[in-house]
């Protein structure tokens, strides 16, 4: 059962950016307001998240890391929901099995911190009184250590360290009342964002300012799709590479199909070869998100995807063309 449980949580967690990102959703969803990422080896030895929260309570700690276990679900008045998107107690369990993972948390309610490390969703003696602020600090360490396959798989240290910081990046601009640090150990900071900050502000400092001055925002509700968009995308060729951020329900994904679509408008608008900045937050009835994909999994497919993928055509365009006729 244990290979079973490990060759799974491979399949969930492919990088360190995913384990990261699931880390992340933790932390908001725990109401942080100061989110600290520290790594080692582009994560890959070292992945640390320190958050401000509503932290974990002691008597939680012993189950936190067994799959399908959630203190999300009494939230969801329809039980539907829960199925099909995020929130399934899975992405502490699947870390564990192939990380050493340690938790150290206080709630506001205790008088002192707790530290628990687990190994394969398991506890591994009593949670540690110790000092600690509230919230929690959850430190990987190791990632892969014992699934050879997928450390072989891997890239290097400094690709991996790329992708954390595109996650770190891309929900720092998305939650911009969060305050977002990305560190190496022991060095300065490579990202910081402010607490209470602006989208714009939040693409400047991780994108520079000649992609922030030139962003544009759009919005469009539609009532029959349950379907909201909002972002804000730029007019302007930039030499480098063209960059898609991508959040439905909150959560960083990718489709390829929202991105044809997207380099395709491009195309039309703009000269050849142009690169955009678009960053996209969508929001639809979850009922209508595919519940055969893994919540983890990078790639979403959803239903009435043609209307929708119409939809966010229709508004990048409208703010193209009012700028490019
Ligand atoms: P899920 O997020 O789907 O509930 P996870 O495996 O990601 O499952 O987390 C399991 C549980 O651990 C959460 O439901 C939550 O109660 C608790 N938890 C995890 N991370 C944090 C955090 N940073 N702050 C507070 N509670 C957390
Ligand atoms: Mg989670």
């Amino acid at each position: 059962e244990e290979v079973v449980n490990r060759i799974a949580a491979g399949e969930i967690i492919q990088r360190p950016a995913n384990a990261l990102k699931e880390l992340i959703e933790n932390s908001l969803d725990a109401k942080s307001t100061n989110i600290i990422v520290t790594v080692k080896a582009g994560g890959l030895k070292y992945l640390q998240i320190q958050d401000n929260g509503t932290g974990i309570r002691k008597d939680n700690l012993d189950i936190v890391c067994e799959r399908f276990t959630t203190s999300k679900l009494q939230q969801y008045e329809d039980l539907r929901d829960i199925s099909t998107y995020g929130f399934r107690g899975e992405a502490l369990a699947s870390i564990s099995h192939i990380a050493h993972l340690t938790i150290l948390t206080k709630t506001a309610a205790e008088k002192c911190a707790f530290k628990a490390s687990y190994e394969n969703g398991k506890l591994k003696g009593a949670p540690k009184p110790c000092a600690g602020n509230n919230g929690t600090q959850i430190t990987v360490e190791d990632l892969f250590y014992n699934v050879i396959a997928r450390k072989k798989a891997l890239r290097s240290p400094s690709e991996e360290y790329s992708h954390i910081m595109e996650v770190v990046g891309s929900y720092a601009i998305h939650n911009h009342n969060v305050g977002f640090t990305l560190k190496k150990f022991g060095e300065a900071a490579d990202v910081k964002t402010p607490v209470k900050s602006s989208v714009i502000e939040n693409v400047r400092i991780i994108y520079g300012n000649a992609i922030a001055r030139e962003l544009m925002e759009i919005t469009l509700e539609e009532e029959k799709l349950k379907l909201k968009i909002s972002g804000y995308v730029t007019n302007v060729n930039y030499s480098h590479k063209g960059t898609m951020l991508l959040f439905i329900n909150h959560r960083l994904v990718d489709s390829l199909s929202i991105r044809k679509a997207v380099d395709s408008i491009y195309s039309t608008y703009l000269p050849k070869n142009a690169h955009s900045f678009v960053y996209l937050s969508i929001e639809l009835d979850p009922r209508n998100i595919d519940v055969n994909v893994h919540p983890t999994k990078h790639e979403v497919h959803f239903l009435y995807e043609e209307q929708i993928i119409d939809k966010i055509k229709e508004c990048i365009e409208a703010k193209l063309l009012s700028c490019n006729s």
